[in-house]
């Protein structure tokens, strides 16, 4: 039989009646003739609980008991909707992810699939089971331990599942009825596409859209799979939501096709350090070896022009990073200045920043994208800290209170909410 692979987020699963709701829409979809692959999150507010138990327990955790810890709320999800479904006459069973197994990496708290063998799930649907129930964002260790792929990793799980069992498509149910040009809640305007490419969601995704966690894009359009996003709220149907696939599918697209952001974004600057060859790797190694995920980086140009040993030179580096790994990054930088590998004037935190950015497969092509987005952003009022460009995206850095205007101002200005 043809198998189809259900995802249902935490709100689309935050409560029995929900579960219930969830489960009918399996049934229907078994009674159309599918072996469905069901993936389930931990019900809604259930993960950040069990992360502040154990931050709680201990700051510095051991991250293999922060995953045995943290999968857990997906285990409870997957039994009850088993339970669910065969209260409705759907033969249902639950697998957690050892079970299966879903074979990851050792990183814990970021693994990344290994192998997903079909064998046990196949013959338990030969046996006339209908419907797997998966916890989703949960693996297993070559040393046999439990490890979760990250937040919002039940996306992955399933993208992963679809492309291991060939599946005739991966529909992702949230609480929203499908991807926008922007989030939604932000901006009123925000327009719902049909299509984007996979490419487009990648970066909306990476910068910060987390409607899709970035890997399940990655992994989709790798394995070419049929990706769908759309509401758990809603009567649904074969054309519903937004289908996530590629360019050649996608008739007209605009020059800027969405806005997203990131709110919790921080910028750290360096003040007078040596401008010397060798001076970026003294300050991204320490970083880099303390597990900090810096994004962008600015270094300005030396303050006086000087021989070409550019003996005495000085400048300015500037970069940012998640807020909650300024402490890391902070400590990291006093102790290569400690250690003699640079020497600053000052280090300045600054914690009220956000990233918004504009993404669009038409900017390769296309001039201007720049200074509209600039000149939108000067109308508001709103100062630029930092800028990013890639081949298909601009990022800005701005301060955190202007987040909404900015990507209302951006939305409005490149005209979104128009097809
Ligand atoms: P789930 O619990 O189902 O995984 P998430 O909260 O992880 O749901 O993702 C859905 C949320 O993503 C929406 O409620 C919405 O606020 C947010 N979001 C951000 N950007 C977008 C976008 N471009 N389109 C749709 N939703 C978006
Ligand atoms: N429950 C996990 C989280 O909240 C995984 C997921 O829902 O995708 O991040
Ligand atoms: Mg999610």
């Amino acid at each position: 039989m043809p198998i189809l692979v259900m995802k249902f987020g935490g709100t689309s699963v935050a409560d029995l009646d929900r579960i219930a709701n969830a489960a009918e829409k399996v049934k229907r979809e078994v009674e159309r003739g599918y072996d469905v692959i069901v993936i389930v999150s931990a019900m809604s507010g259930k993960t950040n609980e069990l992360v502040n138990w154990v931050e709680t327990t201990s700051p510095l955790y051991d991250a293999r008991e922060y995953d045995a810890v943290v999968a857990s709320g997906e285990n409870v999800t997957a039994g009850l909707m088993s339970l669910r479904l065969q209260e409705m006459g759907v033969s249902a069973r639950s697998w957690q992810g050892w079970q299966v197994p879903i074979n990851t990496t050792s990183a814990h708290g970021a693994a990344r699939f290994m192998s997903i063998p079909r064998a046990n799930i196949d013959a338990k649907f030969a046996e006339g089971f209908r419907v797997a129930v998966v916890a989703g964002f949960q693996g297993l260790s070559a040393e046999g331990r439990i490890t979760t792929l990250g937040r919002g990793g039940s996306d992955t799980t399933a993208v992963a599942f679809a492309a291991a069992f060939e599946a005739e498509r991966c529909d992702i149910y949230t609480d929203v009825d499908g991807i926008y040009t922007t989030d939604p809640r932000i901006s009123p305007k925000a327009r719902k596409l049909d299509k984007i490419a996979f490419e487009e969601m990648l970066e909306l995704a990476s910068l910060g859209a987390k409607v899709l966690q970035t890997r399940s894009v990655e992994l989709a359009m790798r394995y070419n799979v049929r990706l769908r996003v759309l509401s758990s709220f809603e009567e649904t149907d074969e054309n519903s939501g937004t289908l996530v696939c590629g360019e050649d599918e996608i008739m007209e697209s605009k020059v800027v096709s969405g806005v997203a952001y990131s709110r919790d974004e921080a910028k750290i600057t360096l003040f007078t350090i040596e401008d010397r060859p060798g001076i970026a790797s003294a300050i991204f190694g320490p970083l880099a070896e303390a597990g900090i995920n810096v994004d962008m980086i600015v270094q300005n140009i030396s303050e006086k022009d000087y021989d070409d040993a550019h003996t005495g030179a000085v400048t300015d580096m500037t970069f940012s990073c998640p807020t909650n790994q300024v402490a890391r990054a902070r400590k990291a930088m006093e102790d290569a200045m400690a250690a003699g590998l640079i020497k600053y004037d000052d280090l300045i935190i600054d914690t009220e920043v956000a990233k918004i950015s504009v993404v669009g497969i038409g900017m390769r092509s296309h001039a201007g994208v720049a200074a509209k987005m600039f000149e939108a952003l000067a109308a508001e009022n709103v100062n630029i800290k930092v800028i990013a460009t890639s081949e298909i995206k601009i990022s800005v850095l701005v301060d955190r209170k202007y987040l909404e205007l900015a990507v209302q101002a951006l939305h409005d200005a490149f005209e979104l909410d128009k097809a």
